[in-house]
């Protein structure tokens, strides 16, 4: 199978840390950055790192992006240079743009001007760490979209001594139960009939928001 090739433009913190993770797993990475430091800090880790910079459409139009699986926009605060490269790798049929952006306007226009996905880094973990903060029962969620998610939820107390029968959750909750860890192991067929326990988990795919409801509890 053909190694997923992804470009990253600007190795701040975020675009670093991506574009590594993305070597990590096996793709096929290049790095843009105007920064020769950088550049010559990260050459080693990834396919092929550049020097450029990206509002140089000349230098860019000649990297071969064309059949790339998706660009990372990680400019930071400099705007102007975002649209830019949105608009070029947009251009260049890339098909799916993720862009960092720090403020709504800057997701309002980098959207606007093509990228199929933006996230606000910064505000999303600190978001994420509040919840494991404040919920002592939170797990990871998997995003299956912007409306699913795969989950695990401890058993409330009043699901213990009932089964998934009685319990109904598909239709109380519109979720579906796809495991069951108990004691360390994993049953991913759990038995509907099979008595709850306090301290079993339940692995469920559901919508966000009833997900986020179920998660607290205590
Ligand atoms: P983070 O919070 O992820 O560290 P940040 O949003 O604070 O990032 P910077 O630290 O400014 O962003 O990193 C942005 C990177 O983008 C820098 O490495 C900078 O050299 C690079 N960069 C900025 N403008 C351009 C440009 N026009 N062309 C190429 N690279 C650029």
């Amino acid at each position: 199978m053909k190694r997923k090739e992804f470009v990253v433009f600007g190795l701040g913190r975020f675009g670093k840390s991506v574009a590594l993770a993305l070597a990590d797993c096996g793709c096929e990475v290049l790095v843009v950055d105007d920064n020769e430091e950088k550049i010559h800090d990260i050459a080693d880790r990834v396919t092929y790192a550049v020097r450029a910079n990206v509002t140089d459409a000349e230098t860019l139009g000649s990297l071969g992006l064309k059949n790339f699986d998706g660009a990372i926009i990680a400019i930071g605060e400099n705007l102007e240079a975002s649209v830019l490269a949105t608009i070029l790798v947009k251009e260049l049929g890339i098909p799916y743009v993720l862009a960092k952006v720090q403020t709504e306007t800057q997701a309002k226009v980098l959207k606007k001007v093509g990228a199929d996905m933006v996230v606000f880094p910064e505000k999303e973990t600190g978001i994420r760490i509040a919840n494991k903060l404040v919920h002592g029962n939170f797990f990871d969620a998997v995003e299956l979209s912007s409306t699913y998610s795969m989950m695990e939820i401890g058993v409330h107390e009043d699901w213990v001594g009932k089964n998934l029968v009685e319990l109904g959750l598909r239709s109380t909750y519109g979720i579906n139960v796809i495991g069951m860890k108990r004691n360390e192991a994993f049953n991913i067929n759990p038995d509907p009939k099979e008595t709850l326990r306090q301290e079993d988990i339940l692995v469920v795919i559901g919508k966000n928001d009833v997900l986020s409801k179920l998660n607290v509890h205590e």
